[in-house]
């Protein structure tokens, strides 16, 4: 049981991002027709792109996600190769006929007027430009596209086993970010998030029967009903045209069905949370009881990150499994309550973690998986008296060590060997990175920097450093050795007491650092009298202290270099009854067998 003490402070905002920081932005105007049919579509879009960064742009990279869904494509190949595939691709792309395959293509391009030539590139379109595009100046891109819905395979595709027609995520073409670490053209390999921030105004023309919901505020209500407003306006043909306007993201995404329900519930701060899904008379019980469950995450999030921006969010049933998306989420909805709370609360979670905080997935995975997780189980201690809601992420951590597939988390998400070391390291050394923080600087420092990051970086891109950054202001404590050996290498935490012997009618403990990474420590003392306290022995690269409670006694600090480190208790050893290092369980030692030490009868000597 780990009980993280999670308590509110007011906030100083201090934190800032480095002065040398900049983005690029792009406006986007789309009009899209699609065939209900075919799962065929067409497009035009517009694009004003404005490069704020301070080199001149000879070439600009779109994604084309869709053509990863076809025999052959690099991520059929990938997935047929990994000794550990994601059971949801397998080798289903390789079956995938031309009918059911998904396409993305461009068929013409123009900047600023002029016709430019460009490349396909299977999942990327590489564009040199007609002009140069100067620092501070802005060009236009006009394309034409058309494409076709994948079957569903993975997040996005036609017809999911649930029976929903429409998950179109990764759908359009999407211009690729240009950062201060250059281009980021990934291929849709697995993992895909990076996107460049600004405005899009988006019109879907469909069949009039289906429901859309997703990224953005519906322009139309009164003229497409559907659970959005009264249906005022009167439409001719068999078609809708929806016109939804995104300010602030980085990412559109939507799903359609022609047998959606569509609720409307109340959130924190007047935003409406919007609920799309199946007329299904065994999923509509939980996916009412799930409305006002999500609008206590909202405010719990809020609470303890940082306001949600925007005046809407959607719960959408679609896609397979669970996936983030800008003001709205895709997740499979025939689950049992928990499930369904779970999933809808991590998405939520990421709301705040890549789509406010919007980190390169392929570089940061552990930041946006890890980050998503840490607070969502937070959530799931503060909200549900959960006290073993992190466990969970300690367990599998240790797990991945003791397999021996671990990488270092800064490997790009699509290059770990194993979907093991991936998931297992994303999602939960990536949330041991927080909670074990939360050890090292104390839970209110930690909360604090979250706060200053969030506002520090919202609409931004962060990395690690940035984060990094800010916890070192909050906290007074030098964190370079923290993140440098939990992140960037596989170095692992074993510390364990060595000895302990009477002297003096005093009691001297010899500790000892096993694993390559150092720590500060935490060293519980419980007498036989029933009184507790904490021996905090400082780690000396931190350069500072956590806020400890009065009663705790700080130690002289520990240089990591050396192996050993010793000190006393002010009490003959008869009168202890256990001594353990990390009480609160937050610090990952890996080996928690020589962690403990107890004077009862026959149990007197460290563990092996
Ligand atoms: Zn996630």
């Amino acid at each position: 049981m780990r009980i993280f003490f999670f308590i509110l402070t007011t906030s100083i905002a201090f934190a800032q991002p480095h002065p040398s920081y900049w983005q690029q932005h792009v406006d986007y105007t789309m009009d899209v027709k699609l065939d209900v049919k075919n799962f065929r579509y067409s497009g035009t879009q517009e694009l004003v792109y404005t490069n704020k960064s301070p080199d001149t742009l000879n070439r600009v990279f779109y994604h084309l996600y869709f053509n990863a869904f076809q025999p052959g494509s690099e991520m059929d190949v990938r997935s047929i190769s990994l000794s550990d595939p994601d059971q949801r691709v397998g080798s289903r792309i390789g079956s995938l006929n031309e009918k059911e395959i998904g396409y993305l293509h461009v068929i013409s391009l123009a900047q600023d007027g002029e016709s430019i030539a460009f490349t396909e590139e299977e999942t990327l379109l590489v564009v040199p430009l007609a002009k140069p595009l100067a620092p501070n100046a802005s060009t236009t891109l006009s394309m034409a596209f058309e494409g076709q819905v994948p079957k569903q395979i993975r997040r996005s595709g036609r017809n999911s086993k649930e029976g929903v027609a429409l998950s179109m995520t990764q759908w359009y073409p999407k211009l690729a970010e240009y950062d201060p670490e250059g281009w980021h053209t990934n291929p849709y390999i697995g993992r895909e998030f990076h996107g460049v921030w600004g405005n899009f105004d988006v019109k879907l023309t469909l069949h009039k029967k289906y429901l859309v919901g997703g990224t953005g505020y519906l322009q139309n209500p009164e003229e497409v009903g559907h659970g959005y407003a009264e249906k005022t306006k009167k439409t001719k043909g068999k078609n809708l045209t929806w016109h939804f306007v995104a300010p602030n993201v980085h990412d559109f995404a939507w799903a359609a069905d022609p047998d959606y329900i569509h609720d409307i519930h109340k959130g924190p701060n007047g935003v409406a949370l919007h609920f799309f899904y199946k007329n299904n008379p065994e999923i509509i019980e939980n996916w009412k009881r799930l409305q006002p469950d999500t609008a206590k995450l909202m405010a719990f999030f809020n609470r303890a990150v940082g306001a949600y921006p925007y005046k809407q969010y959607t719960v959408l049933q679609g896609g397979d499994g669970g996936m983030e998306y800008a003001m709205c989420t895709l997740i499979t909805g025939e689950r049992s309550y928990p499930s369904l709370y779970g999933v809808t609360s991590h998405e939520l979670a990421h709301s705040w973690f890549q789509h406010v905080l919007a980190f390169n997935e392929s570089k940061y995975a552990w930041m946006d998986e890890g980050f998503t997780s840490f607070i969502d189980a937070l959530g799931e201690q503060v909200l549900n008296k959960d006290y073993s809601a992190f466990d969970g992420s300690y367990r599998s951590y240790r797990g991945l060590v003791k397999s021996g597939l671990e990488e270092p988390l800064t490997t790009h998400a699509d290059r770990f060997d194993t979907n093991r070391a991936y998931g297992a390291g994303s999602y939960s050394k990536g949330s041991v990175f927080l909670s074990q923080l939360g050890y090292v600087l104390g839970p209110e420092m930690l909360m604090e920097s979250l706060r200053q990051f969030y506002e520090a970086f919202a609409f931004k891109h962060p990395n690690a450093n940035d984060f990094k950054r800010i916890a070192e202001k909050v906290s007074g404590v030098q964190l370079e050795w923290y993140l440098n050996d939990w992140a960037r290498t596989t170095k692992t935490i074993d510390y364990a007491i060595k000895s302990v012997t009477p002297k003096d009618g005093k009691t001297e403990v010899v500790l000892e650092r096993i694993g390559a990474m150092g720590m500060p420590i935490d060293f519980g003392v419980l007498y036989k009298n029933g009184r507790q306290t904490v021996h905090y022995i400082p780690l000396q690269m931190m350069f500072g202290e956590k806020p400890i409670p009065e009663a705790w006694k700080t130690e002289k600090d520990w240089a990591w270099a050396r192996p050993t480190y010793t000190f006393m208790i002010d009490a003959p050893l008869h009168e202890l009854e256990q001594l353990r290092i990390d009480p609160s369980g937050f610090m990952a030692d890996i080996d928690l067998t020589n962690n403990v030490f107890e004077t009862a009868e026959g149990n007197n000597t460290p563990k092996e």
